[in-house]
């Protein structure tokens, strides 16, 4: 495995050697003191992050466990429930819901598109038994960030009492969201993807209102249980066993971020994003997401007429170690994606950037070449 390789996939991402270094610590007990300390610590940091007051709890699990979880605790069997769908992790909300027998009512835009909140309202009205809205904050196979608090306060005016489900896990810890203020209910996070440690675990915050609904939802869930995460946490543990090696990589992935600072590294994102939607587009790529609301943590382009996308990113990793995504869904083929999350500067970028000119630059040349 290349150490030199600049992995810009959306996500995992990239570890910094301090979170390295806590990876290799040797096991201790969880049901210790020394864990609950480090429990203590890494919720107090989530929550700070998170910019709320609401619980958070940690699941071992990846994104789509903690999505899982918020199905489970917070519906009942035929339940409506509106998916606000911009790609292909939408569509995955609405197919785990599916398969807990919830009553999906789809509302889906065009890739590339965020949910106007004022279509919101309408279909809202429309849908007069819907008492529970989930939304993507950020889709990751478009490159789009929702106008979250716009979305909120739609949800807000038509049905007031409504819980409103956040996907997070491409915004959270890099993006700033605001639960209380904007009234969220439940917003999902992921640990490989801003949090500069690796996929395992997965951070779910819970408003007041939503944990209402948990006691009396009727879905079935067992190790998802929300409830038995707050309490064993209340006691210094986590219900079973916890990924302990990542709680370590948490605690000190948390205290490099209070160094540069929340609002930094929201600044640090959004530029990043500018900056990698300016370097493509001089390369003349056409970028999928309208640019009002163009993501800071992953940005989607599509690959130029003539170019084998599957190629072009082989080259990338073959000829400069770089490593980027393909498309998902129905963006498979047609591009590019180059996240820009967690532990990133610039020089990344531009070195992310120069591969791409050069290799677009050999790939232009041989279908040029070809066609003669
Ligand atoms: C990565 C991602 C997920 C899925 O998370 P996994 O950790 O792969 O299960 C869900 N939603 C969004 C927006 C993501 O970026």
């Amino acid at each position: 495995m290349g150490s030199q390789q600049n992995l810009r996939t959306p996500g995992p991402t990239p570890l910094p050697p301090a979170v390295r270094e806590a990876l290799a610590h040797d096991m201790i007990a969880h049901r210790g003191r020394q864990f609950a300390t480090i429990l203590r610590a890494c919720t107090d940091g989530l929550k700070w992050a998170f910019q709320t007051q609401h619980d958070v709890v940690i699941l071992t699990a990846s994104g789509s466990g903690g999505l899982e979880s918020v199905i489970a605790n917070t519906l009942d069997p035929g339940a409506r429930l509106l998916v606000a769908s911009m790609g292909y992790f939408g569509e995955r909300m609405a197919r785990i819901a599916r398969a807990f027998g919830v009553d999906v009512v789809q509302f889906d835009v065009a890739p590339g598109q965020a949910i106007e909140p004022d279509l919101l309202v309408d279909r809202l009205r429309a849908e007069p038994n819907v008492q529970t809205v989930f939304v993507t904050h950020n889709e990751t196979s478009t490159g789009v960030l929702n106008p979250l608090r716009e979305l909120a306060q739609a949800v807000r005016q038509v049905r007031p009492e409504a819980l409103l489900l956040v996907d997070g896990i491409r915004s959270v810890g890099s993006v700033a969201v605001e639960p209380e203020a904007w009234g969220c209910d439940v917003i999902v996070a992921g640990s490989q993807k801003g949090w500069m440690i690796p996929p395992g675990l997965t951070f779910v915050s819970i408003s007041p209102r939503a944990w209402e609904r948990q006691a009396h939802s009727r879905l079935p869930r067992f190790y998802f249980d929300w409830q038995q995460a707050r309490r064993a946490a209340d006691e210094g543990g986590t219900p079973w066993t916890p990924a302990l090696s990542l709680f370590f990589a948490l605690e000190v992935a948390l205290g490099l971020m209070h160094e540069e600072g929340l609002a930094e590294i929201f600044a640090r994102h959004r530029h990043l994003g500018q900056y990698t939607r300016d370097g493509l587009a001089d390369l003349d790529l056409r970028l999928v997401a309208d640019p009002r609301f163009a993501s800071p943590t992953v940005t989607t382009a599509y690959v130029p007429e003539g170019v084998d996308a599957k190629k072009l990113l082989r080259s990338l990793e073959q000829n400069h170690n770089v490593v980027l995504a393909g498309g998902q869904g129905q963006l498979e083929g047609k591009v590019l994606r180059v996240g820009h999350m967690g532990w990133v500067q610039q020089d990344d970028l531009a070195f992310v950037l120069h591969a791409l000119e050069v290799e677009l630059n050999s790939a232009h040349t041989f279908s040029s070449g070809s066609r003669r």
